[in-house]
């Protein structure tokens, strides 16, 4: 069974959310989603969905185009959830033009991860780099981290597998013009990737036209097999098994 590790119910039209929730725990080929937040609010309504369905685990932190207004004040006893199993996504994203207070963000965040003892979850949006020079020069994730929908370069990979830190593909790796993410998932090793759909965004083909939904977890599954020459089920297992090493308080 397949673990979702990257997807955002709480960004879907709210009146549609409990069908997505009906239909993940209906989903036998699902063991778990692990639902990201955004924001303070989004990590509230994420550790509600998670308390009252066994197959939803919380990610709780500030993403950072949304930092603004937003205190972390109450992120550590957020975190103290028993169903958040990471802080995330939190991260770097060029596209806005507050670097250094994204920095600050990401290293206030990344030190409540390792107080309590949490992996993290990486967004960097054409950052890859930038994040690294974070870790090196003021604070590393001890309880390691995934750069989510990582964005293909093979330095960066490289960096990160000697750092046993993971990646995960979402639906861009069914892409026509994906040619590095095939590559990158060509080199990285089985033990370091795992798979999400960041549903509802970056919807996988052959369903490219509609809302992205946990179900298409199974297009990125394909596709990986296809690319690393492996059988459908060999993915699934590796990848949920390397969710669980990852994030730990996945039952
Ligand atoms: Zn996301």
């Amino acid at each position: 069974m397949a673990i979702d590790s990257h997807m955002h119910i709480n960004s879907i039209v709210s009146k549609n959310i409990e069908k997505e929730i009906l239909d993940i725990n209906n989903n036998s080929n699902l063991k778990n989603v692990i639902n990201v937040s955004l924001n303070s609010e989004t990590a509230k309504e994420s550790i509600i969905i998670s308390n009252t369905n066994a197959k939803f685990y919380s990610a709780v932190g500030i993403h950072p185009l949304y930092i603004e207004n937003q205190s972390i004040n109450d992120l550590y006893n957020i975190a103290l959830n028993e169903k958040v199993v990471a802080i995330g996504e939190i991260g770097l994203d060029t596209t806005k033009d507050n670097i250094e207070l994204q920095k600050k963000y990401l290293i206030e965040q990344i030190s409540i991860a390792n107080a309590l003892n949490l992996p993290v979850i990486i967004h960097a949006n054409n950052s890859n780099k930038l994040v690294i020079e974070i870790f090196e020069r003021y604070i590393k994730p001890k309880e390691g981290c995934v750069f989510h929908c990582f964005q293909p370069d093979i330095d960066d990979l490289n960096y990160l597998i000697r750092n046993n830190y993971y990646i995960s593909f979402a639906g861009r790796i069914t892409y026509k013009n994906a040619k590095k993410s095939v590559e990158v998932a060509k080199s990285v090793p089985n033990d370091l990737f795992l798979v999400e759909t960041d549903s509802p965004y970056i919807s996988p083909e052959p369903v490219r036209n509609l809302v992205n939904q946990s179900s298409n977890i199974k297009y990125i599954i394909e596709k990986l097999a296809l690319i690393k020459d492996m059988g459908y089920l060999e993915i699934e297992e590796i990848t949920t098994e390397n969710t669980k090493r990852l994030f730990k308080k996945i039952n």
